[in-house]
């Protein structure tokens, strides 16, 4: 089969032909269909120093998806060729202390598709039948292939409570406006989200935020004067991984106000301890999606009215996959689709 593969230790990835995965009794073999580019592939096409000191070579990388059942192991029963279905990224031990107790997410240890195991990037792909969520027949193809970021953006979002909240998303990009879109969902009040890039902030004004501000040009101090705000910012969601953006979000929180970070910072990052400790702030990380209910609600969601259409900007057959990364990498895009159907 073709698979995209990080054949060799240094920069780019290449199109070859890999034998298809087989399966175990419990597991289930999938024919991908569209597959979504994260900056987790691109940081592995780059070969940074993370993915130099955790991928080992040769891996077929990618781990957003949606495909179609082909094969279903003897001992799965509650799957069946024909349906369509996305796959849970992070595969989990199921006997550490967290995994016994129903807490998957919180598995001690993970092994991540298409960075420890084969990923989508590929016409097929076999995972565990406990890593497969099923789609309904006739759902949008390129939404379903992105339900693992929109999974961050459901579990970041409704980690805190933000009906009727003034909240504040630091960084736009897919995730950060997927998020905004779940928050005016789930009735927040206020939503302004940043950025320093404007082809990103104009994407955000797509899913109907009160302000998209370029952190560059306007200052959350006036953003609140703007909106006729007193005491800061109710939820925070840290989707930029900057230092900068983490501390200016600090500093416009209001008292008892609740953060959740998903963004990842490329190093640590020296905060004023005392606007966490004086304010009254909770901090809460952010790692993946909860197993299953996120899933569960990211398919409610959409089923009650919820858009993330807009966030998908660029779609490329799996042959021009060079040009998705390069896409993906400039930052003028939301989410970028490889699409393996023929075509
Ligand atoms: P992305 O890199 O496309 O988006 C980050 C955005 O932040 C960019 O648009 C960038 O311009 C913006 N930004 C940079 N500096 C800023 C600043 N000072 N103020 C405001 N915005 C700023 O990433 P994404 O795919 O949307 O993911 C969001 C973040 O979440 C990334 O840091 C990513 O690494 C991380 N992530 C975490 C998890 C997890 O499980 N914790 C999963 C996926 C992604
Ligand atoms: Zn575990």
């Amino acid at each position: 089969m073709k698979a995209l593969v990080k054949a060799r230790p240094e920069p780019g990835l290449w199109l070859q032909d890999v034998p298809e995965p087989t399966i175990g009794i419990n597991d289930v073999l999938i024919r991908v269909l569209r597959t979504g580019i994260c900056g987790t592939d691109v940081h592995i096409f780059d070969w940074n120093d993370w993915a130099k000191s955790t991928i080992s070579v040769p891996m077929v990388i990618g781990h957003e998806f949606v495909g179609e059942i082909v094969e279903v192991g003897s001992n799965v029963n509650d799957f069946h060729p024909g349906e369509w279905v996305s796959g849970e990224g992070h595969v989990v031990c199921g006997r550490c202390r967290n995994c016994m107790a129903g807490l998957r997410h919180l598995c001690a240890n993970t092994s991540g598709v298409g960075v420890n195991r084969p990923g989508c990037f590929a016409e097929f792909i076999a995972l565990p039948m406990t890593n497969v969520w099923r789609h309904e027949r006739g759902m949008d193809r390129d939404v379903a292939a992105i339900f693992d970021p929109f999974g961050n953006a459901v579990h970041t979002a409704l980690t805190f409570d933000v009906l009727g909240e003034d909240v504040l998303i630091t960084g736009a990009g897919p995730i950060g406006i997927m998020a905004a879109a779940v928050a005016r969902h789930a009735g927040a009040r206020y939503i302004v989200i940043t950025d320093l890039n404007d082809y990103r902030l104009e994407l955000a004004r797509k899913v109907r935020v009160d302000l998209a501000v370029n952190a560059r040009e306007t200052s959350l101090k006036d953003v609140q004067k703007k909106l006729g705000m007193k005491e800061g910012f109710d939820v925070g969601m840290e989707m930029s991984g900057s230092p900068a953006a983490f501390r200016d979000m600090l500093n416009n929180m209001a008292h008892g106000g609740r953060i959740a970070i998903l963004g990842i910072p490329s190093g640590e990052i020296a905060i004023d301890w005392h606007e966490v400790i004086f304010n009254m702030l909770t901090l809460k990380g952010i790692y993946g999606r909860e197993m299953y209910e996120t899933w569960y609600k990211m398919t409610v969601l959409l089923q009650s009215g919820l858009d993330i259409r807009p966030v998908i900007t660029h779609r490329f057959s799996y042959k021009d996959f060079k040009e998705g990364f390069r896409v993906t990498a400039s930052g003028n895009s939301g989410k970028v689709i490889l699409n393996w159907e023929e075509l």
